[in-house]
């Protein structure tokens, strides 16, 4: 509390908090210094912090104010709440796909967040809308998407595939054929689409999960087949969904055999690029951009490849006027009081929220900075690094590849050869939670085909090749620790 407080005059509960903060102004100049160091967390922080009984017992004590507590001491509680969590930030964390913010978002939030600006239309943000909507030109022009192309800036991929699905059935589907609307996905596919279908109606059997190959893409031909056979019993195909970069295997369905598909059937091809359209940004493969331009629409999320602080993604379309025509709804309160440019589609018009904050200018920071060189770079680092760690798997003879490197995602899994394939699951399980237990890395386990494999995401911009050495150690000496403490069983 302040100690200035006059004892006559009316002090109001801001002042009363603004003088505080004078006071403490030291403290958190300080504290910007030490959050630096929770963005780049040290290789001996634990990976993984979980929860005990007793300790949610002391964190829901925290939860809910009381009275007024000292500024500095609720940083403290802050620090003890956050301590409970996955560092994904930490070099060894090869665990879900996003992770590794850079300081660089975590400033270009603090810019955002003090700005605040609206940027529901021009009307509030001119500025960074007008910048929103140049970025999306840009990235849309990087995955070779016509002038006629545009986007929006929403939370995650799962409300990019949300509005994909909604655009995709205004454009393709009579208001009558709604129920018998089909929608195909790969059987790799991310659940968020199935989920998204059912938040708009559609049920598990206007969902087709088409099966993918022995390198997880979706067979066209089994689409086409698929397709042929709903369109037989009456039903109202309307939607494929491609992956570029399914996530436990990276794996990109062939974009262009889908929207050759998709364009004969009169049907709307949506790209779930979530994770891996970043990848189009990559300095040594330019070749990775051109498949996406295929598409009718795009998700892409700048929260996992391009570094940035949750929840940054974007929805992409070819023709800008079908986000317009799904999402504009005439209203007197917003065509009188905010429509700057005319009749120009405004982002009211372009997507679910009124409200929402400059997600746009946190990306354009960190991309202004970093240049296109250097973001490109940063990008390669993962597809190489799980290159070199195939290979370098590949020389020995106690692990099998189970899914090939494929933008920055491998998996792997121990096997020397003479244990059935429910012993390896175990097993790798066990490998697995031991990394963890001993902090050398998170690396998680998925289920490929009935093998329990061990899956790492390495798009974090801190690795080397020099850890490619240190993880196959921490695994040759993982598996010999399990070996020592519990034997084989038969
Ligand atoms: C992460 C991911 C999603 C979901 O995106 P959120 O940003 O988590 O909502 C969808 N599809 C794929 C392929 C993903 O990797």
């Amino acid at each position: 509390m302040s100690s200035t407080t006059p004892t006559h005059k009316t002090i109001t509960p801001l002042q009363d908090i603004e003088s505080e903060i004078d006071d403490q102004w030291g403290s958190i100049l300080n504290l910007f210094d030490d959050l630096r160091n929770v963005i780049q967390p040290s290789p001996d922080e634990k990976l993984v912090q979980t929860t005990t009984d007793d300790d949610i017992k002391k964190l829901r004590a925290l939860a809910a104010p009381s009275s007024a507590l000292p500024l500095m001491g609720v940083v403290k509680e802050a620090y003890k709440i956050f301590d409970f969590r996955m560092r994904t930030n930490h070099p060894m964390f090869f665990g879900f796909v996003p992770s590794n913010a850079t300081s660089l978002a975590w400033l270009g939030d603090v810019l955002v967040s003090a700005f605040n600006t609206h940027v529901g239309g021009h009307i509030a943000g001119s500025g960074p809308s007008t910048v929103e909507t140049e970025l999306i030109e840009w990235l849309a022009s990087r995955i070779y998407f016509p002038p006629s192309s545009g986007g929006i800036f929403v939370s995650g991929g799962s409300v990019a595939n949300l509005m994909a699905i909604i655009v995709a059935s205004d454009q393709i589907l009579q208001q009558t054929d709604r129920s018998g609307g089909v929608i195909y996905i790969s059987d790799q596919a991310h659940y968020s689409l199935a989920k998204m279908a059912r938040i708009l109606g559609f049920s598990e059997k206007n969902v087709r999960r088409i099966a993918s190959d022995s390198r997880f893409r979706m067979q066209s031909q089994d689409l086409e087949h698929q397709i042929k056979q709903d369109r037989e019993r009456g039903l109202k195909p309307f939607l494929i969904i491609g992956s570029y970069g399914c996530t436990e295997t990276g794996a990109i369905d062939p974009i262009k055999e889908l929207a050759d598909i998709a364009r004969g059937q009169d049907m709307w091809l949506h790209v779930d690029g979530a994770f891996g359209a970043s990848a189009t940004l990559s300095y040594s493969r330019p070749q990775l951009a051109k498949e996406l331009s295929h598409a009718h629409s795009v998700s892409w999320d700048a929260h996992k490849w391009l570094f940035q602080t949750y929840g940054c993604g974007m929805l992409l379309v070819h023709d800008k006027a079908k986000l317009a025509s799904t999402f504009r709804v005439k209203s007197d309160f917003i065509d009188h009081s905010g429509r700057v440019n005319g009749n120009a589609a405004e982002f009211w018009d372009l997507g679910i929220e009124l409200t929402r904050p400059s997600r746009a200018m946190s990306l354009w920071f960190t991309l202004r900075v970093l240049g296109i060189e250097r973001i490109g770079k940063m990008i390669d680092i993962g597809i190489d690094f799980t290159e070199t760690m195939q290979h370098a798997l590949e020389q020995l003879s106690d692990w099998e590849i189970v899914a090939p490197a494929t933008l920055a995602i491998l998996n792997f899994r121990y096997n020397p050869g003479n244990k059935t394939n429910e012993d390896l699951n175990n097993i790798n399980a066990r490998i697995s939670e031991a990394l963890a237990d001993y902090n050398d890395a998170a690396i998680f386990t998925v289920q490929l085909r009935g093998k329990t494999a061990l899956r790492m995401c390495c798009i974090n911009t801190k690795l080397v090749d020099e850890d490619i050495a240190n993880l196959v150690t921490f695994l040759n000496q993982t598996v010999a620790g399990l070996d020592a403490h519990c034997g084989t069983h038969d």
